[in-house]
């Protein structure tokens, strides 16, 4: 089954604290779709898309946060522009009505890209709770 190997394979990744693709996107170093852009983050259109709108949400400066469970004081800030900015992307790709915000932490979650992301989905009525 696809989806079961999509899970194993994204179980199997762990925080090395390598550099991830995320970091080649900000670079503009490798094509991405950016549907928005500040001095903090950036929104691009996930490659592999679960609905019809499937943005990422990421910090230009990783800081450490290669995952939501590393978390500290001093990325409170970030961590809300991060939450600001979704509903600006959510704003232009019009589901404003309804969408999800998803954060994938660790191996057991399927984080797949230790660079911490926020998902943005809609444009489909979504399902709960999720797999
Ligand atoms: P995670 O599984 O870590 O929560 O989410 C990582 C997401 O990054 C996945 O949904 C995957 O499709 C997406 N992704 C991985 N590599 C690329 C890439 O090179 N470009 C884009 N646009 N998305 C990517």
């Amino acid at each position: 089954h696809n989806e079961e190997a999509a899970a194993k394979a994204a179980a199997s990744v762990a925080d090395t604290g390598a550099p991830t693709i995320f970091d080649k996107i900000i670079a503009k170093e490798i094509p991405s779709d950016i549907v928005y852009e500040d001095e903090h983050v950036l929104a691009f259109r996930d490659i592999n898309p679960q609905a019809p709108v499937h943005v990422l949400l990421i910090p230009k400066l990783r800081d450490g946060l290669t995952m939501l469970s590393k978390a500290e004081p001093k990325h409170v800030e970030v961590l809300g522009q991060l939450l600001l900015a979704s509903k600006i992307v959510a704003e232009k790709e019009g589901i404003l009505e309804g969408y999800r915000v998803v954060i994938n932490n660790g191996a057991e979650a399927c984080q797949s890209v230790y660079h911490l992301h926020l998902h943005v989905l809609g444009g489909r009525q979504m399902k709960w709770p999720p797999g």
